[in-house]
């Protein structure tokens, strides 16, 4: 197919055999499971995974790229291929069997993190999911506290996953070459809450603001919804800064905010 690389739909084109090979053997899919691939493009990864499943569902945003699989693999009756943006698409649906969701993808760059919090939003109905991400990104979703990479991303994909580094690859596996390394995560949900948060959007409000301006002592990256006696009885230094905070402090901190705001209501 003659198709020229989009760079709006972040199309940097998989070609190189050994590092398919790889991701494929990562997934290991069973024949019975049930897997869906966020941007197949030219069918780098669908038509091996294809091999290995009795049913993949496929989602393209690109309406030229989306029918050509369709005609290309759709005969066997067990690809199906939705033309839609998968920051809208709705997994619960693919799920609708009770059967838990395989989430892969070699995902576009430029929408990865919105894309990685909207399935995180759908969480409940994915076994796991295993993507090819800026290298980047993958340090930042894998980084521990105390160290450059440890943000809010980190907090909260960490909150609902296992997050497992799988390998790095090269620009030169991809055509066009992007100008960034990538690499292959694992991301396993939690099947029982790693820490207990009493409401999870308060939770995310409280990463997301402590975050926001990193170098700051979460006295003043809290101010207005959390005060410095609160911080402290969530047993928070209130001079401490975010990057040095784990998972538990981050859900005593939402936690205590989240009680302090029911009372005033
Ligand atoms: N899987 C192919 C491969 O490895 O060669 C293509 C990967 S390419 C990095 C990203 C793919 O995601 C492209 O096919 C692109 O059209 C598609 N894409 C971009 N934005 C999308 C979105 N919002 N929803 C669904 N697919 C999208």
């Amino acid at each position: 197919m003659n198709h020229r690389p989009r760079k709006r739909f972040g199309q940097n084109f998989l070609h190189d055999q050994n590092v398919v090979e790889r991701i494929v053997l990562a997934i290991s899919p069973r024949r019975d499971q049930h897997l869906v691939e966020i941007g197949p493009g030219k069918g780098a990864l669908t038509r091996p995974l294809l091999d290995r499943v009795d049913k993949l569902d496929v989602i393209e945003i690109d309406r030229d790229l989306a029918p050509h699989l369709e005609h290309e693999l759709g005969q066997f009756g067990r690809l199906r291929v939705h033309q839609a943006d998968a920051l809208t698409f709705d997994f619960r649906h693919l799920a609708r069997d009770g059967r838990k969701l395989r989430v892969v993808g070699n995902l576009p760059y430029n929408v990865s993190t919105p894309l990685l919090f909207h399935l995180l939003d759908q969480v409940d109905v994915v076994e796991d999911m295993h993507f090819m991400l800026q290298k980047e990104v993958v340090d930042r979703m894998a980084a521990a506290p105390n160290s450059d990479d440890y943000g809010r991303l980190s907090v909260m994909i960490q909150f609902f996953c296992k997050v497992e580094k799988m390998f790095n690859v090269k620009p030169g596996s991809f055509f066009p070459a992007p100008k960034v390394d990538s690499a292959v995560v694992r991301l396993i949900p939690h099947t029982q809450p790693i820490v207990a948060v009493d409401d999870v959007a308060m939770f995310s409000r409280v990463v997301t603001a402590a975050f926001a301006q990193r170098r700051k002592t979460l006295r003043n990256a809290l101010k207005g919804l959390l005060d410095q006696d609160g911080i402290i009885a969530a047993g928070v230094l209130p001079d401490a800064r975010a990057e040095t905070l784990g998972l538990a402090q981050f859900a005593s901190l939402s936690n205590v905010t989240h009680k302090s705001l029911l009372t005033k209501t």
